[in-house]
């Protein structure tokens, strides 16, 4: 950082376009321009990149900013949104021809698709040639008749566009390289990488971290910049992610935007948790808090290379949010999804003490739900395959003596564990053999919590009952 922008006030951006939901790539680049300004107690803003008028909806604006509201992602100004700053830009399209920055162009497509077919025929880089391009001595053909012309920025025609990208390190692109950018079309609307300068510029923006799919745009942005007289923020240029498989992160990969997440069971401290570690690292640190996230993130350790999505460590991530979090908020959550499930938990164990068992297993909200509703409904009971559990040796007359011990044990967790215990010993049979068709009998399902635990908590009648259904007594 330089010794000026010490002094600065450090302001970032997270600037969506909004035509889709806030996906998990957006979501982490809105985290981390939001953690940078948070550790510099500086300020950030949501500026939403509506220009596309065809593809932008006001559906996507909410949910980009109900993605950001879940995640707690707050922002200091905004959201501004471009289509208000049609002004801004046509002002600053005007100051850029009248300085000779930029000119007016009037190639129809036609001869444009002609000019790139012969660089093609020719083994030349396909650009725009410049015909309309005012130097010092030229003359230009005079304008055609009936042809609305396009404003093109005149972008240097020698010399070196370089930065310092916070990611990438020092970046240097060759001005030949870059030709005279279209700034605003024929009918007078600015393009995207017009807009987004004046907006960097104007909004007084310090740090531009965005995706590395906008870095070809970064030297043409600042060659534009500097003919309007700004100064040169830092940028930083995050890399994609990749899916499991390692293709760039789609659809296909499942969720498609972070409130997905919400309805899937995962918190937002898990998922901020999990966004900071996918493209940046402190140390060996899996697990920290927001607050150390924002210790931490100066812009330094952030990765070079593209982070693959591995929702197992998403889970790994969550189950240890749910058990860090407030147990009454845990469970207004379960009640919540229970309810929508259509899952009466009245008449049943008390769901706190359920909660309980359930939260050591589960990875999910989803998961917590779904455990919980076993002790709330009757069980589905695949007969084959509890018969298939009851005709192995040993294990029908084993269940018909647990059976009739339970009359006479103490109902708690430690005393349904010895008598389990005592069972399998007498009949010389390893505990699976006696837990799986009992956790069928009892739930339906051969995944619970501790056998012992579930027994207890569904209380003695129904625990005698579904075991007497089960064993047809
Ligand atoms: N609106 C652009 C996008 O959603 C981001 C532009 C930028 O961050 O500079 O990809």
């Amino acid at each position: 950082m330089s010794t000026n922008q010490k002094t600065k006030t450090i302001r970032t951006r997270f600037a969506p376009s909004p035509t889709g939901y806030l996906h998990l790539g957006g979501a982490r680049t809105a985290l981390y321009s939001w953690a940078f300004a948070r550790h510099h107690s500086g300020q950030f803003i949501l500026r939403v990149e509506d220009t596309d008028v065809e593809r932008s909806t006001p559906q996507a604006v909410q949910a980009i900013m109900d993605g950001m509201h879940w995640l707690n992602l707050d922002y200091d100004e905004g959201p501004f949104f471009q289509m208000q700053r049609m002004d801004r830009y046509r002002a600053m399209i005007a100051k850029l021809l009248e300085q000779g920055d930029a000119y007016l162009c009037y190639c129809t497509q036609d001869e444009l698709n002609q000019m790139r077919e012969k660089q093609r025929e020719n083994g030349q880089r396909i650009r725009y040639d410049g015909t309309w391009r005012p130097e010092p001595g030229k003359v230009l053909p005079s304008p055609p008749a009936g042809v609305k012309p396009v404003v093109r920025f005149k972008n240097p025609l020698s010399g070196v566009v370089s930065w310092d990208d916070l990611v990438k390190g020092p970046i240097a692109i060759n001005n030949e390289e870059l030709d005279d950018l279209i700034i605003a079309r024929q009918d007078g609307t600015p393009t995207y990488n017009f807009c987004v300068v004046v907006d960097d510029w104007e909004m007084k923006i310090t740090h531009v971290i965005r995706g590395d799919d906008h870095i070809n745009n970064t030297p043409r942005q600042i060659n534009i910049l500097k003919a309007l007289g700004g100064e040169q923020p830092q940028y930083g240029h995050i890399p994609m992610i990749l899916g499991p498989d390692g293709e760039k992160l789609s659809k296909r990969h499942g969720a498609v935007s972070v409130i997905q997440y919400h309805e899937e069971g995962f918190l937002p401290e898990a998922m901020i948790n999990y966004l900071a570690r996918l493209g940046w690292s402190h140390g060996d640190d899996e697990l920290f808090t927001r607050e150390q996230l924002v210790g931490w993130f100066d812009g330094s350790n952030l990765s070079r290379s593209a982070a693959q999505f591995d929702p197992e460590k998403l889970k790994w991530v969550n189950a240890h949010y749910m058990k860090q979090h407030p147990k009454d908020q845990l469970l207004d959550d379960l009640k919540e999804r229970l309810g929508k499930a259509g899952i009466e938990h009245a008449n049943g164990p008390a769901l706190a003490d359920v909660l309980d068992v359930v939260l050591e297993r589960a990875s999910t909200l989803v998961q917590l739900r779904d455990e919980a509703a076993l002790f709330y409904r009757e069980p589905l009971v695949n007969a084959d395959e509890l018969q298939t559990m009851l005709n192995e040796a040993g294990v029908s007359a084993a269940l018909t003596d647990f059976h009739g011990a339970l009359n006479g044990v103490e109902w708690t967790v430690e005393g349904l564990n010895a008598l389990v215990k005592t069972t399998i010993k007498n009949h010389n049979l390893k505990m699976p053999k006696l837990a799986m068709p009992l956790r069928i009998m009892l739930t339906g399902i051969t995944q619970t919590p501790s056998i012992d635990k579930v027994m207890a908590l569904l209380g003695k009648a129904t625990v005698q009952a579904r075991i007497a259904r089960g064993l047809g007594l």
